[in-house]
């Protein structure tokens, strides 16, 4: 892993990446994909606002979102919060009536089972509070660098990184960093990147990789911070 010894402008490139999200929110078709529309926030943003920043609704609707579609684990999420606002609440539903309601996000059945250790462990460990330290939830079953990053910037406004495959892809085609996964994004972007944009820039990069700077084939000819873009690895774009 290595970082990018020339940094970009930051503050223009998060400017035109927050004038973009801002310019989507008063044109929702605006970067429409062929696969239809997808939500103009993450879900677990959303989800996040909906339950004013409460880190049991973020964590769950964090782990519901893993390998799912924003669309439902919105759904998911909601219908899933209404029966279980609190660890004491989801350790009584059956690990079968968990895994109906997660229907039908990515690995329901592995979700459920984790869910279910986890609002446990909350109860008997923790006064029924979700941890907030980044030791503490990644010692939760089923929780990675991702949700546990999530989980600390969105429930605790506490300063992370987290870094999904949108943000991993976009970081190193952008040329900010040269890193093979996510966890070696996050170190490298903590090096690079300037502390004011490290809870933001997974919103603003997750929305960009759905809607413009797609996994494969970006739309680099609508893209407004091409001017910065190395474009590296990528070998077709539209
Ligand atoms: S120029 Fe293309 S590869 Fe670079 S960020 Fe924009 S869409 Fe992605």
């Amino acid at each position: 892993m290595k970082t990018n010894p020339t940094t970009p402008p930051w503050d223009p490139v998060v400017a035109a990446l927050e004038a973009w999200r801002k310019a989507l929110r008063e044109e929702p078709g605006l970067g429409e994909t062929p696969e239809g529309p997808e939500s103009e926030e993450p879900a677990v943003s959303t989800v996040a606002e909906q339950y004013k920043r409460d880190p049991w609704a973020i964590l769950v609707s964090t782990i519901i979102s893993l390998r799912t579609k924003d669309a439902v684990t919105l759904t998911v999420s909601q219908a899933l919060l209404q029966k279980a606002p609190n660890p004491a609440s989801l350790a009584a539903l059956s690990e079968e009536a968990l895994a109906r309601l997660l229907y039908p996000a990515g690995f329901y059945r592995t979700k459920a089972g984790n869910l279910k250790k986890i609002a446990t462990i909350l109860m008997e460990k923790y006064h029924h509070q979700v941890p907030a330290t980044m030791e503490e939830l990644l010692a939760l079953p089923g929780v990675g660098r991702k949700t546990a990053n999530l989980v600390l910037t969105e429930a605790f406004d506490l300063d992370g990184i987290c870094v999904d495959i949108h943000v991993h892809r976009i970081s190193n085609r952008l040329g900010w960093v040269s890193s093979a996964n996510p966890e070696q994004t996050e170190a490298a972007l903590r090096a690079v990147l300037p502390r004011q944009y490290w809870k933001g820039i997974n919103s603003l990069l997750v929305l960009y990789g759905q809607r413009i700077c797609r996994p494969v084939s970006p739309f680099c000819s609508r893209c407004v911070i091409h001017s910065y873009c190395e474009r590296r690895g990528v070998a077709r774009s539209r």
